[in-house]
């Protein structure tokens, strides 16, 4: 099943994108995308009531916005220089284990909603990223039983502010939390969709210019061990997100380093998961 939500800021409603690219309202279901859903067998239930109420469920149009397609979760934890050849355009070692660092949820936008470049940013760069959607609570889980907790997979692009980032004192999380940083969607893939989210192709282009073009199969860490990793820290909720790091071709790596200006437009997917498309835009006061 493909979650998507749809409409208006903040008044998004539920939906499902069939294997067609039809995409119908499911608010008669009665619930949203959020922890309770996840966390209560929402999935399950929601496939049950569509097969037999799809045939009543009103189609949304095509030209309506989507929304991120899950309820803003507890939290957005990612995993930083996960691929070898980003963590050498980075200028940085191979870590010995995953470099964790938080992303506020308030920066989750849909998927082809602008990117704001903060005030008085000049390096706001890009990463196409992997994210994984937690479905049951997970509390110290093996590597083995990681998987029982994922309730699918979703396109994010991790937008970061490289100064933020990594000028300032401090934190990454100066640059990954601005307003607008985290395009999530188009839809969530549930995991019966995904045969295997260690070896999927995702790519990224600038201005129709492909930048980042790889494959999760490059993965120091795998989904598997990044779950049960970050179960050794905190507990995944139902809902929360994983980023899961971005490949080679990032804005820092180029020489001279490449940032976003207003205007750009930055497209992104992964296999299996669809495209993303975002135009920066100034900050403007808003
Ligand atoms: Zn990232």
């Amino acid at each position: 099943m493909k979650l998507i939500r749809f409409g208006e800021i903040g008044k998004e409603k539920p939906g499902v994108q069939l294997e067609n690219g039809t995409r119908l309202d499911v608010s008669a279901f009665g619930r949203d995308y959020n922890e309770d859903f996840f966390g209560t067998d929402g999935l399950e239930q929601l496939k049950k009531w569509l097969a037999g109420n799809e045939s009543s469920c009103p189609k949304v149009n095509d030209s309506v916005r989507l929304g991120a397609p899950l309820v803003r979760p507890s939290k957005i934890v990612c995993v930083g220089l996960n691929y070898a050849k980003h963590a050498a355009e980075s200028g940085m070692a191979v870590p010995k284990e995953p470099v964790l660092f938080f992303k506020a949820t308030s920066a989750i936008v849909g998927p082809n909603d602008d990117v704001v470049i903060p005030k008085g940013s000049k390096k706001t760069d890009w990463e196409v990223e992997l994210a994984v959607v937690i479905g049951k609570k997970a509390s110290y889980v093996s590597e083995e039983n990681a998987l029982d907790h994922v309730a699918g997979y979703v396109l994010h692009n991790d937008y970061s502010e490289r100064a933020f980032q990594i000028e300032r004192e401090g934190q990454w999380v100066k640059g990954k939390s601005c307003d607008t940083f985290a395009p999530v969607g188009p839809f969530i893939a549930t995991k019966d969709e995904i045969k295997d989210p260690n070896n999927l192709n995702l790519w990224l282009k600038l201005n129709g210019e492909k930048v980042q073009d790889s494959s999760t199969s490059d993965f120091i860490f795998n989904i598997q061990e990044v779950v049960s990793y970050i179960s050794q820290f905190m507990s995944l909720l139902p809902g929360d997100i994983i980023s899961t790091g971005t490949p080679f071709g990032v804005g820092l790596g180029f020489n001279p380093p490449k940032y976003l200006k207003a205007g750009d437009v930055v497209e992104l997917g992964i296999e299996g998961l669809g495209s993303s498309k975002q135009t920066a835009k100034a900050y403007s006061g808003k």
